[in-house]
């Protein structure tokens, strides 16, 4: 969605809501770089969110199924619902926000990592290793080393911080 004033390809999600008949999206959109502000309709059966599988299949996009894939990372570690929560929401409007209507798995994957390796180290290594098909095991062994020395960091940091 380019904008109509500059012609920037980087616009802003900053209101969603339902058209005046109620069918196509309105979304109230803002240029990144000269802060225009437009709108767009759009219809809601090709706005809708779908995710790309590996093997290049393409189904509907399910929070549901976000949600589980964090939950059995994060089983047993110190998170709350809430957090979680609020992590389905951040990688929800994230996708949301990318102009393409279809995104890979791998994405929704990266995403998910990237959150979780700053939120909880274990669950990050229990979720990359579950969805993340290593190449080679020795990656595998390397991303966890980095990780466990992040790890050691924090817990030596974390004397004056909490
Ligand atoms: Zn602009």
């Amino acid at each position: 969605m380019n904008c109509p004033d500059c012609g920037n390809e980087q616009t802003r999600v900053i209101d969603t809501g339902a058209s005046a008949d109620g069918t196509s999206v309105r979304r109230r959109r803002e240029c990144q770089r000269c802060s225009f502000r437009f709108t767009t309709y759009e219809r809601p059966g090709w706005e809708s969110l779908q995710t790309k599988k590996r093997d290049g299949t393409i189904e509907p996009f399910e929070r549901q199924k976000l949600r589980a894939g964090i939950e059995r990372a994060v089983e047993k570690r110190h998170v709350t619902e809430k957090t979680v929560t609020g992590l389905v929401d951040d990688i929800e409007s994230e996708l949301q926000d990318r102009e393409g209507r279809i995104v890979s798995s791998s994405l929704i994957g990266e995403l998910v990592s990237e959150k979780l390796r700053t939120l909880d180290k274990i669950a990050y290594i229990r979720f990359v290793s579950v969805y993340k098909a290593f190449a080679e095991p020795e990656e595998f062994l390397r991303e966890l080393d980095a990780v466990l020395d992040a790890e050691l960091d924090d817990f030596e940091a974390s004397t004056d911080s909490q």
